[in-house]
């Protein structure tokens, strides 16, 4: 298609790594409207057009997963089955329809309910900015008897959380993020497994007013699903205009939020 000298000038003030992309959904866009020369207008009418779309959302909530346990050594969780479950939940409690009655027919992509879930503690699914959000994690303990002493541990910890003293290993809980390094290198029966399971965390979003998730608890896959039931229980409870989870905690406090999610029974 023929673009106009300012529409190119225009163009190329978007970033080069998604200017072809952009370039491309503007062309198609405009295409579809019977346009065979681009001029300043229509490029800024395309834009609008495009990213009004890009902002909408067709569904009240989204799932996402890290890479997992096929494909990287580091998953601790094997989570797939987890996954399809709380997309059940969130497909059976209607998030979508309730959205819709808070805030209209056209959800945007910042209204919705994110559950996010990472296999180990490196989190590569940004979990910290999602509603609802898990990690995979081992919780260690150690047997000093069984030590033989080798230093594969402290080697291997990158959080520097072990520490191997005369009398044996001892880990720093402030320190250690549950990663199971450690555990994979012993040769001995030193330390092991004294839980494997999640880290959950609430009320992580961005947009206006940015906020970390909370770390509530640990958890054993089987108790993630009902545990997601109550916290979809008080998002509806207390959500007045289609507002982030994070948005009703902070209004509400943590520890009001808390304190209700375990009354729950
Ligand atoms: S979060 Fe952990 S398990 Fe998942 S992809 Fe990242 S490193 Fe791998
Ligand atoms: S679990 Fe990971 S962070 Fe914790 S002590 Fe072992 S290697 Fe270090
Ligand atoms: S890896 Fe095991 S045996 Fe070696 S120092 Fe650490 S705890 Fe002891």
């Amino acid at each position: 298609m023929e673009w106009t000298p300012e529409a190119e000038a225009y163009l190329k003030k978007v970033p080069f790594f998604v200017r072809k992309k952009v370039k491309r959904e503007v062309e198609k866009y405009l295409q579809e409207r019977g346009k065979k020369r681009i001029t300043l207008e229509d490029l800024l009418e395309a834009k609008e057009a495009l990213l009004s779309k890009m902002s909408e959302a067709e569904k009240g909530y989204e799932v996402s997963g890290c890479f997992g346990v096929d494909s990287c050594p580091n998953a601790i969780m094997a989570s797939s089955h987890l996954l399809s479950s709380l997309e059940r939940i969130l497909e059976e409690e209607k998030l979508t329809q309730f959205l819709t009655s808070k805030v209209g027919p056209k959800l945007k992509a910042h209204h919705k309910f994110k559950v996010c879930l990472s296999e180990c503690p490196n989190a590569c699914s940004q979990i910290y900015i999602c509603d609802f959000a898990l990690h995979g994690v081992v919780k260690i303990s150690v047997n000093p008897k069984a030590c033989s002493f080798c230093g594969s541990c402290v080697e291997v910890c990158e959080e520097n959380a072990i520490e191997l003293t005369e009398f044996g290993p001892t880990i720093n809980e402030e320190l250690c993020v549950g990663c199971g390094h450690c555990l994979k290198v012993c040769p001995e029966s030193a330390l092991s497994e004294e839980f494997r399971g999640y880290k959950v965390y609430l009320g992580g979003k961005l947009g206006r007013h940015p906020r970390l998730a909370t770390f509530l608890d640990y958890y054993k896959a089987e108790d993630i699903p009902e545990l997601l039931r109550k916290v979809l229980y008080l998002y509806k409870k207390h959500n007045q205009k289609g507002e982030r989870l994070g948005a009703i905690i902070e209004r509400l406090s943590w520890e009001r939020f808390v304190k209700e999610l375990r009354d729950l029974v």
